[in-house]
């Protein structure tokens, strides 16, 4: 029996039909097996009865996509990763914290190691009761900092295979900006097959007609509506434009939180259960204040470093700071000939040169798109503008991918007085006059 008796454990909520199929079959049998029962991820018999395997779609596609393999191969050859195995007494409240960053499923194994069940994600989350989260946040206002990967309807399918692996699994198509389709690793399952043509549009492989919520939806009305429709994420838009996509994982996060809000309120008997909470609330903390892609904080986060050091400006008067917007220049163009893909890349090589200039007490960020940000504390202009151009040789000195970038900035000093948006608005507008002036080039005034 759990600690926490208000909440059920993974065996409680785990399916105890288990289908599993042996590490001899070959890729083909494996898809047929998922494909007969729907499913996502399969179990591989390894012959020990203490070790199991994870075998999942995301793979297969990826395998094959690659080339490494062939369909007739047997899923042994292919390598596969343990299946990560959890206790069934184990309440939800104790495991779920670890489970966001982790697997899709989990075993569940007796006290004896035995497997008795298996528990996906979604077991899990649905275990959670929608009924305490607040109804007033609406979805749209969780989406801005998502990143969604859109295909045109005519793009090769193969161009969305190679963003299944790096996105939340799954690709927007879209015709003329509106969403017409989407397309998951579940999807690719159906029509991968001995001699597929990975050049074919997506159109013809996505799944349709979409089925889209609308941004004001409330959380509480999404995690329904996703439940109900057994949706691992939901298409968002307003005026039937792309808002953006979320994924289960993410709102059932946001859905702990407030979750924990109202149990904090409560009880002293359940302060170890605050604890954990607190633990998740501080990682997800984090999580929001950091760029998925570039792993750089975004633009939250140095917004707060702004205010702070703007309030540290009034309290000591000592000296003042600098900040600089950077924007690289005609990236579009590097999406347009290497893809969308290759710009991602080159952006996370430009974030980690970034990070590697910075002294340690600037901070930088990005901003957006292909836009980064620097505050640089204590700083006057005229050495700022030393720095940046530093940095900028720097960057036009990168060849990322043996691409030629360059970026153009726009750096700005904190005068007393200011509001931090005039700082910003000085910045943005000597970017402007940057790029005016034919970019790869600092303004400073
Ligand atoms: P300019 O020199 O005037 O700044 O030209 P630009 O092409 O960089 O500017 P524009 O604002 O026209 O285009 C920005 C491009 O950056 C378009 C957009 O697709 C791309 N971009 C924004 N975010 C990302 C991203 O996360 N990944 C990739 N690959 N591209 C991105
Ligand atoms: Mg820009
Ligand atoms: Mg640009």
């Amino acid at each position: 029996m759990s600690q926490y008796s208000t909440f059920p454990t993974l065996f409680d909520i785990a399916t105890q039909e288990i289908i599993s199929t042996p590490e001899r079959s070959t890729l083909i049998e494996t898809l047929e097996l998922m494909n007969r029962y729907n499913l996502h991820n399969v179990v591989v018999d390894t012959g020990d009865p203490k070790r199991w395997g994870l075998f999942s779609s995301a793979q297969i596609i990826r395998a094959i996509h690659t080339g490494a393999v062939t369909l007739e191969q047997r899923i042994v050859d292919c390598g596969y990763p343990p299946l990560i195995c959890l206790q069934a007494e184990e309440s939800i409240i104790e495991i779920f914290p670890g489970l966001l960053q982790s697997e899709e499923y989990y075993g569940v194994i007796d006290e004896d190691g035995t497997l008795v069940g298996i528990a996906s994600y979604t077991d899990i989350v649905n275990s959670i009761d929608p009924s305490v989260i607040i109804e007033t946040r609406n979805i749209g206002q969780l989406l801005e900092k998502r990143a969604v990967v859109t295909l045109e309807k005519d793009a090769p399918v193969g161009d969305a295979l190679l963003n299944l692996e790096t996105v939340d699994d799954c690709v927007i198509v879209v015709e003329n900006d509106l969403p017409i389709g989407i397309l998951t690793s579940k999807d690719a399952l159906k029509w991968i097959r001995p001699g597929w043509d990975d050049q074919q549009a997506v159109e013809h492989c996505m799944s349709q007609p979409l089925v889209t919520l609308k941004k004001d939806a409330t959380i509480k009305e999404t995690i329904i509506f996703m439940n109900s429709h057994s949706f691992k994420r939901v298409v968002v838009t307003h005026n039937d434009r792309l808002v953006g996509v979320i994924s289960q994982k993410e709102i059932s996060g946001y859905a702990f939180n407030h979750w924990a809000e109202v149990i904090r309120s409560h009880a002293n008997e359940l302060q170890e259960l605050v604890k954990v909470l607190e633990q998740k609330a501080a990682r997800l903390e984090l999580a929001s204040n950091t760029d998925v892609l570039t792993e750089l904080g975004n633009r939250r986060y140095l917004n707060e470093r702004l205010e702070a050091e703007i309030g540290r400006y009034y309290r000591y008067k000592s000296s003042s700071f600098c900040f600089a917007l950077i924007d690289l220049d005609h990236f579009k163009q590097i999406n347009d000939h290497h893809g969308h893909l290759v710009g991602d890349q080159v952006l996370k090589e430009i974030a980690a040169l970034l990070k590697k200039c910075i002294r340690e007490t600037d901070s930088v960020a990005r901003w957006g798109g292909e836009e980064f940000a620097i505050l640089f504390p204590m700083t006057e202009l005229q050495e700022v503008e030393v720095l940046t151009n530093r940095i900028r040789l720097r960057i036009a000195q990168l060849h990322p991918h043996g691409i030629a970038v360059s970026a153009s900035f726009g750096i700005g000093q904190y005068r007393e007085g200011e509001a931090m948006s005039d700082l910003l608005q000085k910045c943005d507008q000597r970017l402007y006059q940057a790029k005016a002036a034919g970019r790869n080039c600092v303004v400073g005034g």
